[in-house]
């Protein structure tokens, strides 16, 4: 017997549907459907191989026609460290990727490699090669890197093409069926060759668009002559740079396009850069990229693929039927949920995990960690923990569980135990399940995020074996009196008032009669009296810019101070950062960076520079204080120090995680949850000393 459960049974879907599930002739190869795991970083590359062609091969299982690979460098002499993609410099990292390749086919889809040359956007941090560019220009990355890039010459042209072609070789040897040219996202030599910002050579590389786009089409025309008889070879260019005329823009790309036609076998159409392309539910609605890409299905006889974080099953069919996409692309929308294909085929609606578009799987790969999901915790956890994001392990014994909390940590591991057949009761303080989101998705621009809630909800309901109580406030003498011989602890945080953050490890001097408020206070519809409202975050994630700005729509005069560099800083990580200060410099937030916040008075507080240490007094009515959370964990200490009474009263374990364990991100908490979830009743697994497996470099002989 399987020690599997495989959860989900297929229902009817409606016809409408069925225009996704047509196959599509992709050049030489034919897609399965419609779905198209578009190329996504991911954090892992050339550092977890295994871990990466696992990930990629749950896409294929879940019914994605194509499943990309990342940016894959191919020649030493570009590369992004300290990003960790994919390598394909030499014979050496075929292994790697062919394994990725067989995953992938394991699972009926066609392998598609993004290969690419970085240029200028790398600084060649570990080849300590000088970085090539269409012109003489200091490197264009994210860390304002000091190294420039030189202007390729004819001859450095001729090498990187030559490079190009050995590389596409190698991929096909892999086992690729798509081999990309990528030009887009201004990543990379390509797009820059494209774009007048930075190519305004006088060589036939540069001027008009006929000599801009030469180099795109010599390397086109060269991989279709060396694989194009078996490999179809996908141009991917982005439509607009959003910068107006100064950079590229719709009507010249189009032009650009139109010149280009049916050269490659599909166009993959983006916008530029990444943070354009990808930007959060929080900037940018489902299809935002819409009004850029619908003009280039008439351009061109070939498929067209393109994003938009599109979830929504009616808006992919009608994109097909309105003839603006062949093939609907995905990154997020994949990465949340896997089986998205599959489970729009078998009509499971209910089933299906919608991207929350938070951007959390893209700090995976600012942080050089392995990409997390908000919405799947088993993302990247599929060889190292063999988690699978449809399918669990049978419970092992038939003890029942207490999950106390109704939050992202509590439902998670409440579904995920429902599904491996454990009886469950989940108690909740309060009339409704979701926890901090419920809250959370109110804010401005945050309403996408109640999804974490919804599906979770869907998901229970299915299950008979897990019973919600609401309006349940649990003390100690209520989970011993219930005698459930595992008790999870899921009661989430509490946002400080004390000021405790990174900044003031202690409590900081807040006078009595001062106005202060945390964002929990906020939420709970508490609003600030007065006029003058400061925002003191020394969080760094969203929520401060998120109540600096609710402050400022709701008509207070709002300071927002941080002592880092900029608002939101950590937003960096999930490209958000530009948009959250832009939004509050147009919505009248004075920002005050590298500031921070000594003392509240009544009526007034003490700011500091954070390198002089120079003060400075500002009226002020109220205070927010966007610091740091503390866990609620009042019921499990109690419960731990009454640990004698627990083996007659019944109970084996209490647990806590999420937030009440130690507060984080969301996405954190929906993988506390399911690691208890998954690991209830068996050994984790370990290797070595540890709860995951890790793969280890070859060592070289040393000489
Ligand atoms: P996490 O992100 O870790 O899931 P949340 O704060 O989102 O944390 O969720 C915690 C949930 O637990 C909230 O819905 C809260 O109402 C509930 N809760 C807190 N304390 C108790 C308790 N003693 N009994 C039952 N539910 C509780
Ligand atoms: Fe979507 Fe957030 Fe998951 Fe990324 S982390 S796929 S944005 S839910």
């Amino acid at each position: 017997m399987s020690d599997w459960v495989n959860w989900g049974a297929p229902q009817k879907r409606p016809s409408r549907y069925d225009v996704l599930f047509e196959p599509v002739k992709i050049g030489p190869v034919t897609a399965r459907n419609r779905f198209y795991q578009v190329p996504h970083c991911n954090g892992m590359g050339y550092r977890d191989p295994t871990a990466l062609a696992h990930m990629r091969g749950v896409k294929a299982e879940g019914g994605w026609a194509v499943v990309c690979t990342e940016q894959v460098e191919f020649h030493y002499s570009s590369e992004i460290t300290p990003f960790i993609e994919l390598r394909l410099w030499d014979e050496r990292d075929i292994p790697a990727l062919s394994r990725m390749v067989d995953k992938i086919h394991e699972g009926g889809a066609l392998a598609g490699i993004e290969l690419a040359y970085n240029g200028m956007n790398g600084p060649n941090l570990y080849s300590r090669e000088v970085p090539m560019g269409p012109a003489h220009l200091p490197v264009a990355t994210f860390t304002y890197d000091p190294v420039q890039a030189r202007r390729m010459d004819a001859e450095d042209i001729r090498n990187v093409r030559k490079w190009h072609l050995e590389a596409v070789k190698r991929a096909k040897r892999c086992g690729f069926d798509l081999i990309y040219v990528y030009a887009a996202h201004s990543l990379g030599f390509l797009h820059h060759f494209l774009s007048r910002r930075y190519n305004q050579r006088t060589d036939e590389y540069g001027g008009g668009i006929e000599n801009r786009i030469r180099l795109l089409r010599e390397i086109t025309e060269e991989t279709k002559a060396a694989v194009g008889d078996t490999c179809a070879v996908p141009i991917r260019i982005s439509v607009d740079e959003l910068m107006g005329e100064g950079g590229l823009y719709k009507e010249e790309v189009e032009d650009m396009i139109g010149l280009m036609a049916d050269l490659p076998d599909l166009w993959d159409v983006t916008l530029a850069g990444w943070e354009n392309d990808s930007r959060t539910s929080r900037f940018a609605e489902e299809g935002a990229q819409e009004p850029f890409i619908m003009g280039v299905k008439r351009l061109t006889s070939k498929p067209v693929v393109g994003v938009g974080r599109y979830t929504s099953v009616d808006r992919m069919v009608s994109l097909v039927n309105k003839g603006i996409l062949d093939m609907i692309g995905a990154a997020r929308p994949s990465i949340a949920d896997p089986f998205l294909p599959k489970k729009i085929e078998e009509g499971r609606f209910d089933d299906i995990r919608e991207c929350i578009g938070c951007n959390i799987c893209v700090s995976g790969d600012f942080t050089m960690s392995p990409i997390r999901c908000t919405q799947n915790p088993t993302m990247a956890e599929e060889w190292r923990k063999g988690w699978h994001p449809e399918k669990v392990r049978k419970a092992k014994s038939a003890k029942p569980v207490l999950i106390v909390g109704g939050g992202p940590a509590g439902l998670e591991a409440a579904q995920t135990l429902g599904k491996r057949g454990y009886s469950v009761t989940l108690a909740e303080v309060g009339t409704e399940l979701g926890g901090r989101v419920l809250k959370e998705a109110k804010l401005p621009g945050l309403s996408a995020w109640v999804r974490v809630a919804d599906y979770r909800k869907l998901q229970l309901h299915q299950l008979a074996n897990v019973e919600t109580y609401f309006d349940s406030r649990l003390t100690a003498d209520d989970v011993l009196a219930f005698g459930i011989p595992r008790v999870a602890i899921a009661t989430g945080s509490t946002w400080r008032k004390d000021g405790v953050g990174h900044h003031h490890t202690v409590a900081m001097p807040i006078s009595d009669g001062a106005q202060v408020l945390s964002p929990g206070d906020i939420m709970d519809g508490r609003m600030p009296s007065g006029k003058r409202v400061l925002i003191w975050d020394d969080d760094h994630y969203y929520m401060g810019g998120v109540m600096a700005e609710l402050m400022a729509e709701k008509g207070y005069d709002t300071v927002y101070v941080t002592p880092a560099s900029e608002a939101s800083t950590w937003t960096r990580n999930t490209m958000e950062q530009h948009f959250i200060q832009k939004r509050l410099l147009e919505k009248g937030v004075t920002i005050r960076s590298f500031t921070a916040l000594d003392a509240i008075g009544v009526g007034e507080t003490v700011l500091s520079c954070t390198f002089t240490g120079r003060q400075e007094r500002i009226a002020t009515d109220a205070v927010v204080l966007v610091t740091a959370r503390l866990p609620n964990e009042d019921l499990f200490l109690d419960l731990r120090a009454r640990q004698a009474e627990w083996a007659d009263a019944g109970i084996e374990s209490v647990t806590a995680f999420g937030d009440a364990l130690a507060p984080a991100t969301i996405a954190h908490a929906t993988y506390a949850g399911r690691r208890y979830a998954e690991e209830l009743d068996g050994e984790p697994l370990v290797e070595g000393a540890l709860p995951f497996k890790r793969e280890i470099t070859e060592l070289l002989p040393l000489d």
